[in-house]
């Protein structure tokens, strides 16, 4: 017989259902047999495991779509086996692994050797994406056909940005007729060269240089226009800046297929908070002023910023303990993007719960194509993330990531995530 698990009392949160409600879920066999209220009266026979959920949220598990998790090349930053431990504390059952890892994953084969990697060291589900220009040298396509056959789950560079236009045209065009989503990374390099925080005040105080907000949206800009052109879906990675938000809000507003994500980080810091030259608040982009992070929670209201993702980028103490000016770029954030999401977001009445599921759940699921998650209607796997809303913690080192760089360590969030499960199977507890 399947395993069978019933959560009881939960409130469950199912935005595609329209869905809030206290109710007890049945799992069997790694996927949702049943959500009602009432069940553990009828359905507890022997051999139910049952999971008590009262007094907390039972979410879909969540989606991260923006990951870098370092393997191959870089394990002593991370691994899948690291990364995936930590996607599970936070409550994130899929992740999408980016493709700038050494070598570049920008073949069918590297696909091959790495979806093989994911089935036998992976906690959660590990989808990859694969290199829109060979070796990311923004230069000659990769082949989205057969990458596709092979099982990528959407193209980016990300890590640098696609600068040739024409480039990005073709790529589009062609992703397009695959059904491929691009994921773009929008990053001026020529005006971002050198930089290492935003270019503004704070900058100037420190005496570092910084990367205009232009830098960012002069791509989006651009990624729109092609976007209308070629009809083909467009996401654009980690959107920093107002004007950014805005022109991804009027290009909606007209019906260009573009969508967007944010990132912890950026709607919860902006750059006047950075502690002296700590190295573990340099990311890219940057955290901006206070008007980006403002319209950025404006945009994630509005619906204008579809999802939210981590852009989780693990570096090792070493060369993060260099300093602001030569450190690293990235932040990790798999295990405390809920909670910073349920602080800055819920409790300041930002969005709402449903909003929240839908914006780290539903809608990057819909973004990557996923039909069997993203939800908690019958006959979706059963990957749940139960929450505590009103547990008040701060994150520590060491973490289960390899790495240990982020600037939310020692910040006291509200919000927690208790228990995650995957296919059924408990992967969390607290
Ligand atoms: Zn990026």
């Amino acid at each position: 017989m399947s395993e069978r698990i019933l959560v009881t009392d939960g409130l469950v949160i199912d935005p595609a259902r329209r869905l809030e409600a206290v109710r007890d879920i049945l799992i069997v066999g790694g996927k949702i047999k049943e959500v009602s209220a009432g069940l553990s009266r009828k359905k507890a026979v022997l051999g139910t495991t049952t999971i008590d959920a009262k007094g907390l949220w039972v979410v879909p598990g969540l989606v991260d779509a923006h990951v870098h998790l370092r393997e191959p090349g870089r394990e002593g930053d991370e691994t899948i086996a690291t990364g995936t431990m930590a996607a599970a504390r936070g409550g994130i059952t899929t992740v999408l692994a980016m493709a700038n890892t050494d070598p570049v994953t920008d073949s069918p084969s590297q696909l091959a050797f790495l979806r093989a990697k994911a089935a036998s060291d992976a906690l959660v589900d590990v989808l990859f994406a694969a290199a829109v220009s060979v070796g990311q040298q923004g230069e000659k396509l990769t082949e989205f056909a057969k990458l596709r056959a092979a099982g990528a789950a959407a193209l980016s560079d990300d890590g640098r940005p696609v600068m040739n236009a024409g480039l990005l045209r073709r790529a589009l065009e062609y992703a397009k007729d695959m059904g491929l989503l691009i994921i773009d990374h929008c990053e001026d390099l020529t005006l971002s060269a050198g930089a290492c925080m935003h270019d503004g005040s704070e900058a100037l105080r420190k005496g570092l240089k910084g990367a205009p907000w232009a830098a960012e949206t002069v791509q989006v800009a651009r990624d729109i226009a092609l976007c209308e052109l070629t009809g083909a879906r467009v996401h654009l990675a980690h959107l920093s800046a107002a004007a950014s938000v805005a022109a991804v809000r009027e290009a909606k507003k007209r019906g260009v297929p573009v969508t967007a994500e944010a990132c912890p980080h950026h709607f919860a810091l902006c750059d006047d908070m950075i502690p002296g030259y700590d190295g573990d608040w340099k990311m890219n982009p940057p955290l901006r002023r206070k008007s980006d992070r403002e319209a950025l929670l404006e945009g994630l209201a509005d619906g204008t910023i579809d999802a939210i993702s981590t852009d989780h980028a693990p570096h090792g103490c070493g060369p993060k303990s260099a300093g602001m000016d030569l450190a690293p770029f990235g932040v990790i954030g798999l295990e405390t993007s809920f909670a910073v999401v349920l602080t800055e977001l819920f409790h300041k009445k930002v969005l709402s719960r449903r909003q929240i599921v839908e914006r780290m759940s539903t809608a990057p699921a819909a973004l990557l194509g996923l039909k069997d998650r993203g939800t908690l209607a019958p006959g979706s796997r059963a990957d749940l993330t139960l929450v505590d809303p009103g547990a008040v913690w701060t994150p520590q080192a060491p973490y289960l990531s390899s790495s240990r760089n982020t600037p939310f360590s020692g910040r006291r969030l509200k919000g927690r995530v208790v228990k995650t499960l995957f296919a059924g199977r408990v992967v969390h507890a607290l």
